[in-house]
């Protein structure tokens, strides 16, 4: 297979595969250490999905009234519904506070309060006094937070000469007695192949978001590396909770902010009733979002949606000042005019709840290490391996994420993982020799799909998934719904392996083979999304079973794990969930739930 696609070669400490909010993050860390660093990503790095986080990004700093990141630990393991690591979120909560003013620093241009300081809103399921007050903390750049923060973090990796290569895609990761050596990667705009060679491999790939029809996340979400990784022969972690965002656009997913429930607007149904102050009379429009998106789904069902079909409902900020609409929500004003030919000023927006946030992926540690169950042991280390932000599973956001929690994850844990790397890699340490048979197996694969000679166009399989994922694994799951899902899925992978035609034979922009490659990674977290949650038998979080209504702590306390092998079978293993903080008595937790 080398002889027929020569393979060129790049030696680097680290490699970073990604460059959204954690990889750039995480690629700054490492560049202004002196750690000679690639950052591999197949859009242009202020494309990526980041760019379109519109909220802003949570830290308790108090700008806006009392707050303390005590109060955020435990609105996010609430939040989480128990089930995420509580150690990791402490670290999280803590870290918030330098991580922002850093950013602050570096140059992201956060809107300001009156007294100059960073301006904080408020966002669902964030409260101050351990569930009693409403908390004002997450910081926001106007409502284009995360454009604000990628631009100047791309900037930053510039500035301390970090080596970008931009529009490669990353095939898979290439693995050595359980140690991960690097990367193979496909030059988009002239067709040659790399091989790129790290003593650290982080993953920063993103989320799976395009499995769904409706969802709010970008084209390019197709979760690449959560496929590599089991393809790697590890596991992934959580799959079950995919979060449904309560207000994608009616019909078209995209989404609008949680923010302008933040600001004030509220939602209605047929009836013109305001009708989450029945479901959450306290939190009321900013309960949680899968108690928000469950809301909107029973009431649709229950015959009181709006629109010709009676199948969605209203967003109204007509009632807010235009001023503040044009200040700190200007973006969602445009959205909404350009994809529901909406003025926001005068009409409400037609809402329903769109999947928007995978909180499973790589199982890794509070230091981004990526983490497996070996020999009785769930927190063994691989070597060479760090997963952080969306595709990572650290866990902090347990069964359901909070607001303004993700682009928090993404900056926290690309800053630990930096940290780590340093610790652990001598700059321009020699690379161990590699056995260049491992590139036969990810090549062999590459060149059977740019050869398939079926019948069905990616397209075409994609939309069979899309479907079966939004009537299988939506807001409400049944074991009937969702076993046929699993039935359903794995005809659609069938399909793929046998009879998809792949049209574009070049090496060059052949964006016919760059989908066909995205939709193999879609598959398998596809099949490992349904399997899982078809095992989960009880509800958290976002995972709700009309079959199993409650939540059940004796039997399901706990992460699960699923591995795929090249049959497309699956199988489950458990990782405790961490009850221990980071300040506890370390002695006291029992050692399989340490951190080490
Ligand atoms: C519309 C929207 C609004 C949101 N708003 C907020 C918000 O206000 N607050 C908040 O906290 N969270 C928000 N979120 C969630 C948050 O923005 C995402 O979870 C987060 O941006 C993901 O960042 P990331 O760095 O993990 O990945 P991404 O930003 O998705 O970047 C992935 C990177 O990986 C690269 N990549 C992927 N596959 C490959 C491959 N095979 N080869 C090479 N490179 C590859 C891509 O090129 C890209 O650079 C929002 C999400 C969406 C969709």
């Amino acid at each position: 297979m080398t002889t027929a696609y020569p393979v060129t070669e790049h030696k680097y400490d680290v490699i970073v595969i990604g460059a959204g909010g954690a990889g750039l993050r995480a690629t700054l860390g490492l560049a202004e250490k002196g750690l000679t660093t690639a950052c591999i990503t197949k859009v242009f790095p202020t494309r990526s999905h980041t760019v379109s986080a519109q909220g802003g990004i949570s830290a308790a700093l108090g700008n806006m009234g009392e707050d303390d990141w005590r109060w955020h630990m435990y609105d996010t393991i609430k939040g989480s519904d128990w089930l995420g690591d509580q150690d990791a979120i402490e670290y999280m909560c803590r870290e918030a506070i330098p991580s922002i003013v850093e950013l602050e620093h570096q140059g992201v241009p956060f809107s300001r309060n009156s007294e100059g300081k960073i301006y904080q809103r408020s966002f669902g399921g964030m409260t101050t006094h351990y569930g009693k007050g409403n908390a004002l903390r997450t910081c926001a750049a106007a409502d284009q937070t995360g454009h604000a923060i990628l631009q100047t973090l791309y900037q930053q990796s510039l500035k301390h000469h970090a080596e970008f290569f931009v529009e490669y895609f990353a095939i898979d990761l290439l693995m050595e007695d359980g140690e991960c050596r690097g990367v193979l990667a496909w030059r988009l705009d002239d067709g040659t192949l790399h091989l790129f060679r790290a003593h650290m491999t982080v993953m920063a790939s993103g989320g799976y978001g395009r499995c769904y029809l409706s969802c709010t996340s970008a084209h390019t979400c197709t979760g690449d590396g959560n496929a590599m990784v089991l393809r790697a022969g590890l596991p992934l972690q959580d799959m079950e909770f995919v979060q449904f965002h309560p207000t994608g656009i009616y019909g078209v997913g995209c989404l609008i902010t949680e923010g302008v429930r933040g600001e004030g607007g509220f939602l209605t149904n047929s009836e013109g009733e305001h009708f989450m102050e029945r479901y959450a009379p306290t939190a009321k429009d900013l309960a949680s979002r899968d108690v928000v998106s469950r809301a909107i789904a029973i009431e649709v069902r229950e015959g009181r949606g709006v629109g010709v079909n009676k199948d969605h409902a209203y967003l109204h900020l007509e009632h807010l000042d235009e001023r503040l609409i044009q200040k700190r929500l200007p973006g969602i004003t445009e959205t909404a005019r350009i994809f529901a030919g909406i003025d926001v000023l005068r009409e409400p927006i037609p809402v329903i709840p769109t999947a928007h946030y995978n909180m499973g992926g790589i199982p890794t540690n509070i230091h981004g290490e990526v983490v497996t169950h070996k020999n009785g042991n769930p927190e063994s280390v691989v070597q060479g391996l760090m997963a952080i932000g969306e595709t990572a599973c650290v866990s902090v956001h347990g069964a359901n994420r909070l607001g303004s929690n993700s682009l928090l994850d993404l900056v926290v844990f690309g800053r630990a993982a930096a940290q780590r790397c340093v610790q652990l890699i001598k700059p321009r340490t020699p690379h161990k020799t590699l056995n260049r048979n491992l590139l036969d197996k990810p090549l062999s694969r590459f060149d059977a799909l740019r050869h398939a000679k079926g019948s069905r166009a990616t397209a075409e399989i994609r939309l069979q998934m899309q479907t079966v994922m939004q009537n299988h694994a939506a807001v409400f799951r049944t074991e009937e719904i969702l076993k046929e899902g699993v039935q359903q899925m794995r005809t659609t992978r069938e399909s793929f392996d046998n009879d998809i035609l792949i049209r574009d034979r070049s090496l060059t922009w052949n964006t016919d083979l760059v989908e066909a490659l995205e939709l193999e990674n879609l598959l398998v977290q596809a099949i490992t999304t349904l399997d899982s949650a078809a095992n989960r038998t009880e509800s958290r979080g976002s995972h709700a079973r009309e079959d199993h209504q409650q939540r059940d702590d004796e039997n399901w306390l706990k992460h699960s794990m699923i591995w795929l092998n090249d049959s497309a079978e699956t199988r489950i293993n458990y990782r405790p969930v961490h009850l221990h903080t980071l300040t506890d008595d370390v002695e006291s937790v029992p050692p399989k739930q340490r951190v080490y």
